[in-house]
């Protein structure tokens, strides 16, 4: 569920993204969700991945397991096929104000939108802090370098849950 404006656009890379994105100063400061530009909105997305990983849900909360969507890049952790992920996921989530407030939460409480909505700030590792892509993934935020594994084939996931602090 990776909402980035640059996937549309190959031609783009994550850094150019964030050189050419006009927006004012600290939009995420003086600004609601519900008020921010299309452009804002897609800025927030570090790029973390982690919003890509299957859940369950057991008693009542999200446990998160390692195993990632088949169509998630484990490296780059943006999504294979962005412009179609609806078609091909039926479960892929898109990133709005319904899905950032539902409870039980199922986002990662690094994600941004979480952060925002509930008050907090962005974390210092934020590529919008930073102004670069990769700041996520040097802070180890991301799913990059971690012990993911792929879903396909995997049906059992009660036997890969996890409990990373960053979840
Ligand atoms: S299709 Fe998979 S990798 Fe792509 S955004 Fe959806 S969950 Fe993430
Ligand atoms: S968890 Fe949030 S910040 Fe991370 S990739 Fe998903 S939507 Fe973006």
């Amino acid at each position: 569920m990776n909402n980035k404006e640059y996937m549309l656009d190959p031609g783009i890379t994550p850094n150019e993204r964030f050189k050419t994105s006009v927006v004012e100063p600290e939009f995420w400061r003086k600004k609601k969700l519900e008020q921010m530009t299309k452009t804002e909105w897609e800025l927030l997305c570090d790029g973390c991945g982690k919003c890509c990983l299957n859940k369950i849900e057991i008693k009542g909360k999200i446990k998160f397991t390692n195993t990632r969507c088949r169509f998630l890049d484990c490296q780059s952790c943006l999504c294979k096929i962005y412009p179609h992920r609806f078609e091909k996921v039926p479960d892929c989530r898109d990133i709005d104000l319904v899905a950032i407030r539902e409870k039980p939460r199922w986002l990662p409480k690094t994600c941004a939108y979480w952060l925002l909505d509930n008050g907090f700030d962005l974390p210092p590792w934020h590529p919008l802090i930073t102004g670069r892509a990769a700041s996520v993934h040097e802070a180890g935020m991301s799913l990059k370098n971690r012990n993911t594994i792929s879903e396909s084939g995997i049906s059992d996931y009660e036997n890969y849950l996890i409990d990373w602090e960053d979840l």
